[in-house]
């Protein structure tokens, strides 16, 4: 069973790897974007951080719930109402349970994935998040480690795309042969859930 020390782990974990690759994530979205990707999760996986310490929710679906609302309020650009989403959605589902089976959390993931494509209007293959998220959902079930390696597979296959969504769609044909930030950075998201996992 997964308890809220899991989920808390789980967003230290995403923070630490997103300032590692903060500079790396800025670089993917120099060519298809506006160059701030890494900074603007770094500014708030840190209010993450910081305020998951000081308020201490004791449950999984609070830490989520805590988190998104902490990046929606933190992170102007286009990827802080659409990861608050998502984690503000995934703990919405898990409700008020002190611990969560992998079960529930894949289910509940699956939630707050699908509210991110209502709230974009991304599928898969518009070379976006959706296509690192939605096979890593579909993986889960396997366990953590595979949801990890279809992550990381799913950020890869962005770059032959052509953007359908956001700021790199307005490059068009030209954002063809870039790998998307986003997708990037949901990866990160996933294998620190594979590494507060202990895998
Ligand atoms: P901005 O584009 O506002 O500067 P960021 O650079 O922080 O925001 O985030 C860009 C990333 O957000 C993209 O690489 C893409 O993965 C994701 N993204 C943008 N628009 C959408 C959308 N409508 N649906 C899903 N993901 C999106
Ligand atoms: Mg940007
Ligand atoms: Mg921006």
């Amino acid at each position: 069973m997964l308890d809220a020390d899991f989920f808390r782990r789980w967003m230290t974990v995403t923070a630490a790897s997103v300032e590692r690759e903060a500079e790396h994530l800025t670089a993917l979205d120099s060519p298809i974007g506006d160059a701030d990707h890494g900074s603007n999760l770094q500014r708030g996986f840190t209010a993450v951080a910081a305020t998951l310490e000081k308020e201490a929710p004791d449950t999984p679906g609070a830490v989520l719930t805590l988190a998104g609302r902490q990046l929606i309020s933190t992170v102007g650009g286009a990827s802080g109402p659409l990861y608050g989403t998502l984690l503000r959605r995934t703990g919405k589902a898990l409700g008020d349970a002190g611990e969560v089976s992998e079960e529930q959390l894949a289910e509940a993931l699956r939630a707050g994935v699908e509210a991110v494509m209502t709230l974009g209007g991304a599928a898969p293959g518009d070379k976006t998040m959706i296509d690192t998220l939605v096979p890593a959902v579909d993986a889960l079930g396997t366990g953590f480690a595979a949801a990890r390696t279809a992550a990381e597979q799913g950020a890869l296959a962005t770059t032959p795309l052509q953007a359908r969504k956001g700021r790199a769609s307005y490059l068009g044909e030209r954002s063809i042969g870039h790998q998307d930030p986003g997708a990037t950075s949901a990866a990160l998201l996933i294998a620190a859930l594979a590494e507060a996992a202990g895998e």
